[in-house]
């Protein structure tokens, strides 16, 4: 097959390595729109059933790779691209690599695709299977590095999930999905704390969870103060309800949980943080001071 081959309806072709969950969805997505589509996976039995729904198995990855002039790139982990990759020839190819990795990762393999001759996206999928291919659903995908190459294949990358281009830095998608992952665990966690506190009452959890759930959605209003505090670097323009106020509040909160026979161990680290910044004279501040105390030196390699 020769790069970029196209069928009769003119749609342009790729090639996908890797057919786990997210994999196979992709390729399915790819495959409704009528899009040719090369696949390899290290396991080849995971190919049968996108053969059978029109695509094209290869042997190799190197022999995926030489298809299509788009490759995406969707496996485990960034050691598992490198190893899937070692022998293909990238020389001219477009490399999108939905792989999730760290910011770092992304960069190193932009420079790797670089020294190889090929242009380079990363990308960090904010979906999950059953979102791919269901544009009702809200996934996207967030994607950075070569905007010459997310230009050229915007359409096609588009047809699984939509797509959000975050920049020029090849780390920057991989950034924004893990600080979103990052966001959503702090999430987890005080809903962990919230419903072990009710745990071994007689508060039935379907009552409980539409209160849990809309209050916090009318807490991320607190995202937009926090964004505009650091923009105007004022910690305090605007604030209703104070570090020192809340800080005033944090017996409560122990005491509860110590009442309710609830671990602290989830809450304990985010109000340690609030005190220390009371302490250093903060009070008057929302908490968006928080975020200061966190930033440290970036780790080296
Ligand atoms: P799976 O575990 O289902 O599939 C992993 C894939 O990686 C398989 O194709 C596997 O091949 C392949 N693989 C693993 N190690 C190697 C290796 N050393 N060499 C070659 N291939 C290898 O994962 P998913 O498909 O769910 O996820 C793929 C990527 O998508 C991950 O980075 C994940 O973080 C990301 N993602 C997944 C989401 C999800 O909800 N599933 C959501 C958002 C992102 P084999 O079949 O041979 O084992």
């Amino acid at each position: 097959m020769t790069d970029n081959a196209v069928d009769t309806h003119g749609m342009p072709g790729l090639t996908l390595l890797g057919l786990g969950d997210m994999g196979t969805a992709l390729a399915r997505a790819w495959l409704a729109a009528g899009h040719p589509l090369t696949v390899w996976n290290r396991t080849a039995a995971r190919a049968a059933p996108l053969a059978a729904e029109g695509a094209a198995v290869a042997a190799t990855a190197a022999e995926a790779v030489a298809a299509h002039r788009l490759v995406v790139v969707c496996l485990l982990d960034d050691a598992s691209v490198g190893t899937a990759l070692a022998d293909a020839d990238l020389t001219g190819k477009d490399l999108v690599n939905l792989t999730t990795g760290t910011p770092g990762q992304g960069r190193a393999r932009a420079e790797w695709a670089r020294e190889r001759g090929a242009r380079f996206v990363d990308g960090g999928i904010m979906a999950t299977p059953p979102m791919i291919g269901a544009p009702e659903a809200g996934g996207y995908v967030f994607y950075s590095g070569d905007r010459g190459l997310f230009d050229a294949h915007r359409e096609t990358l588009a047809v699984p999930a939509a797509t959000r281009y975050v920049g020029t830095d090849p780390g920057h998608a991989a950034l924004h999905d893990e600080a979103l992952l990052s966001a959503m665990y702090g999430m987890f966690a005080g809903v962990a704390h919230a419903f072990a506190l009710i745990r071994r009452e007689d508060i039935a959890p379907k009552d409980f969870a539409p209160l849990l759930a809309d209050w916090l959605s009318a807490m991320t209003a607190s995202v937009h103060e926090a964004a505009e505090h650091l923009q105007s670097g004022d910690y305090t323009r605007g604030v209703v309800s104070t570090l020192a106020m809340q800080v005033a509040g944090v017996p409560t909160l122990l005491r509860t949980a110590e009442e309710q026979g609830v671990s602290p161990e989830l809450l304990t680290p985010v109000l340690a943080l609030m005190e220390r910044r009371l302490a250093a004279g903060h009070g008057d501040e929302s908490t968006t001071g928080l975020i200061d105390l966190l930033v440290r030196d970036r780790a080296v390699g």
